[in-house]
């Protein structure tokens, strides 16, 4: 099937979404071990691995990119690598987003993390002018919320210096379930009075608790957040508040939060008036583009081609893009739809 209307993609995560030909050349430029002979055995690792046990279990799959993304060249390239990728594949506008507190394992502070990947977003850009992407930089949950206050603090303070530069928001990404999401609200009420959109990893592995935790401290937008169908009151709070969930379908099933497409309750979701929109979370680690999204939305989950433009018009209105960009999406939206 063809896709053929400007995409959007909201929930894209750095290091799960490189190249596997940059990653291998880098590990053997710095020394790092990995977990096969050659390039093409690399290949064949990801995908074997795509399924986990677990979300937490998925997140070590990220140590490998991890070990090659601290310097500021590799942040560069793999950035700008990814949006010359995003753009070959369609996509209009996307948010990709990265921890820089994960990428200070070499003498890289956050800010010169930030300022690499605004390099490789620079040059992206200007490469290719057919797509729009911001930034956002995630806080991490690591263990208790003390095990990485400072750092997460920091987070909050170099988006609100880097935005409207590249940076168009944070999220909190990480491990879920080790404490209460809400413990991590005083970050968040920092980020408001410092005027930074934000987004927050919630409703995933754990149930719709976490959910109302995100809402409670200003969340508008969810990444993942599907759990919330388990509290019909929980769902009409949230399409009362206007949220969207940024889901991921394939991620979900591979980290066996969902068990398979045609059980996943996003389409339910859409009808119960929720925002819902499609992500792959992690193009190389899921082993999925959007278009692929997409065929699993129209042959298995049960939406329609019409509601793939409803979802994408969602998508870019929830996103922290500037106005003239959010403008010209719909526009082209529009076009397609006619
Ligand atoms: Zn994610």
């Amino acid at each position: 099937m063809r896709f053929d209307f400007p995409q959007v993609e909201l929930h894209l995560h750095l290091d799960g979404s490189f190249r596997p030909e940059t990653v291998w050349e880098l590990a053997e430029a710095k020394g790092v071990a990995m977990p096969a002979k050659d390039l093409a055995g690399y290949r064949d690792y990801l995908a074997a691995t795509a399924d986990c046990a677990s979300v937490n279990e998925y997140l070590e799959r990220f140590e490998l990119p991890l070990r090659v993304m601290q310097d500021a060249a590799a942040l560069t390239r793999i950035t700008r690598e990814l949006i010359w990728d995003l753009a070959d594949r369609g996509t209009a506008y996307a948010e990709i987003r990265f921890a820089p507190q994960l990428h200070t394992r070499e003498g890289l502070d956050q800010r010169r993390a930030v300022e690499a990947v605004l390099e490789g977003h620079r040059q992206g850009m200007a490469e290719r002018p057919d797509i729009d992407i911001g930034i956002l930089l995630c806080m991490m949950c690591v263990g208790p919320e003390t095990a990485n206050w400072e750092a997460n603090a920091e987070t909050v303070e170099t988006a609100a210096e880097y935005l409207g530069r590249g940076v168009v928001g944070i999220d909190l990404a990480g491990a879920e379930g080790i404490v209460p999401l809400r413990n991590f609200a005083p970050l968040f009420r920092r980020a408001a009075e410092l005027c930074i959109p934000f987004t927050c990893h919630a409703g995933d592995s754990p149930g719709p608790d976490t959910v109302a935790d995100a809402l409670d401290f200003g969340a508008r937008r969810i990444g993942h957040g599907h759990h919330i169908y388990q509290d019909p009151a929980l769902v009409r709070r949230a399409a009362a508040l206007g949220v969207t969930l940024e889901i991921c379908p394939t991620s979900n099933i591979q980290c066996k939060t969902q068990p398979s497409y045609e059980a996943h309750p996003a389409k339910n979701l859409m009808e119960m008036g929720l925002g819902v929109c499609i992500n792959t979370d992690n193009t190389t680690l899921a082993g999925v583009t959007l278009a692929d999204e997409y065929e699993h939305c129209v042959h298995e989950m049960g939406f329609t081609y019409e509601d793939l433009l409803t979802m994408n018009r969602c998508a870019i209105r929830a996103s922290f893009a500037p106005i003239e960009v959010k403008e010209r999406i719909l526009t082209g939206l529009k076009k397609a739809a006619q």
